[in-house]
């Protein structure tokens, strides 16, 4: 799919001061950053830029300090750590304010070539909001705009949206340029067959997802807590399994929908069961398989058993296009994170485009260490996911045509 924006390839920034809005948004604890992925993914770009001559300005969210300075969200640590990613100075511009007289002075005084970042947006009551004196802050630090930040592309706020609107130009960079071509290419124009999955806890989280899929796969495959009110839909017992009867019409219909359209809708057939959720969430618990469609009343279906396992990879392995988004079952648990992985290592297995929607999908495939055997995987749960309900992103829109 190409993206008819203008991108950091069309820009000439060689003395030029460039605000590029990151998706630095990464886990920490204790100060420590615990994955650093995204600031991996987000190298290529500012790489280039420096590389051009650009006055590098970085900026990014992280967490939700929800509009003002909380310490322990400070972009700090993650300045420290790309400027060793980089093998050059990344200066923090410290300012409670974001753009604030540290800020200002610092951009004054960069060389071409020189990279700072700046404070969390979040810092800002209006960053959320989109509104326009945080934009115009940000606008009045820069001559261009580049956004790589395809983790919060779902949202309008002033770093993505608002200050593209008072800039002469918004490019992309490199990973909102990858992140489109992977997930749009596989939406629409798979190399068939495509093989969409989707987990997760709630139907109700997914449901234009599920409707949008159906119609471009050729197999939707349904996991984790989900799977439930499909399987109640079709008169199935499932004892007391996570169910939303609020949606079993919708599941019904999709049903019908799947068979219309002739497209393979795969349901769990088997489901590692307990009888009480663990608590804490990796306690350890006592599981028994049972059928997906005779559960009894007292077990709670939290995996998928070893029968769909099985199913699930063999439709994996038949497929030229895969997009997973979801565990398959409670895959902070040990004992129930077979399902999960089961699913994780047939796509590693196949050679397949194989497209991982972010979010818990991506923590798993990397934390099992096949990170590299998958063709992409999105820095983007959310983001990802609204792609592939078919939306336009803000942040995307919101960038110069070509
Ligand atoms: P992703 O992050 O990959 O986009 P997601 O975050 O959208 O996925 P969620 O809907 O948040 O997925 O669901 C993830 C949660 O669902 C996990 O915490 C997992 O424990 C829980 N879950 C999965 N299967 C079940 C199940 N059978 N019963 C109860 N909870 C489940």
């Amino acid at each position: 799919m190409s993206l008819n924006k203008v991108s950091v390839d069309d820009i000439d920034v060689k003395g030029k001061r460039v605000l590029c809005r990151c998706d630095f948004n990464v886990p920490l604890k204790e100060g420590k950053i615990t994955d650093e992925n995204r600031l991996v993914a987000a190298l290529p770009t500012i790489k280039k830029l420096i590389a051009d001559g650009g006055k590098v300005i970085l900026c990014s969210h992280l967490g939700k300090p929800k509009g003002e300075p909380k310490p322990e969200l400070s972009l700090a640590p993650v300045a420290a750590r790309l400027t060793e990613l980089l093998g050059q100075e990344v200066k923090f511009a410290a300012d409670p304010e974001v753009v604030g007289p540290n800020a200002k002075a610092a951009v004054e005084a960069m060389q071409d070539g020189e990279v700072i970042l700046l404070e969390n947006t979040r810092y800002r009551i209006e960053e959320t909001k989109n509104g326009e004196a945080f934009s115009k802050d940000l606008a009045s630090l820069c001559d261009i705009f580049v956004n790589d930040a395809f983790g919060t592309a779902h949202r309008a706020h002033c770093s993505n949206v608002g200050v593209s609107e008072l800039v002469d130009t918004a490019a992309v960079g490199y990973l909102m340029q990858k992140e489109i071509d992977f997930l749009g290419n596989a939406v629409e124009n798979p190399v068939r067959p495509f093989v969409a999955i989707l987990g997760g806890a709630k139907v109700a989280d997914k449901l234009n997802v599920i409707s949008n899929l159906l119609e471009k796969c050729d197999t939707l495959i349904i996991g984790g807590g989900m799977a439930y009110t499909f399987l109640k839909a079709q008169g199935n017992e499932i004892g007391n399994s996570l169910v939303d009867d609020t949606k079993l019409d919708y599941c019904k219909e999709m049903i019908e929908k799947a068979e219309k359209l002739g497209k393979k809708l795969l349901l769990p057939i088997d489901s590692a069961t307990i009888t009480a959720f663990p608590n804490p969430i990796d306690a350890p618990v006592d599981v028994e398989m049972y059928d997906s469609n005779n559960m009894p009343a007292d077990r709670e279906g939290c995996d998928i058993g070893p029968k769909t396992a099985e199913m699930f990879a063999e439709a994996v392995k038949s497929a030229k296009t895969v997009v997973w988004n979801g565990p398959m079952g409670v895959f902070e648990n040990p004992t129930l994170a077979a399902g999960t992985i089961a699913v994780a290592k047939a796509l590693a297995e196949t050679d397949a485009t194989t497209i991982i929607g972010g979010g818990d999908s991506a923590a798993a495939v990397n934390q099992l260490g096949f990170g590299d055997k998958m063709s992409h995987i999105s820095t983007g749960g959310g983001a990802s996911l609204e792609f592939l309900e078919g939306k336009e992103l803000p942040g995307v829109a919101a960038a110069t045509n070509k």
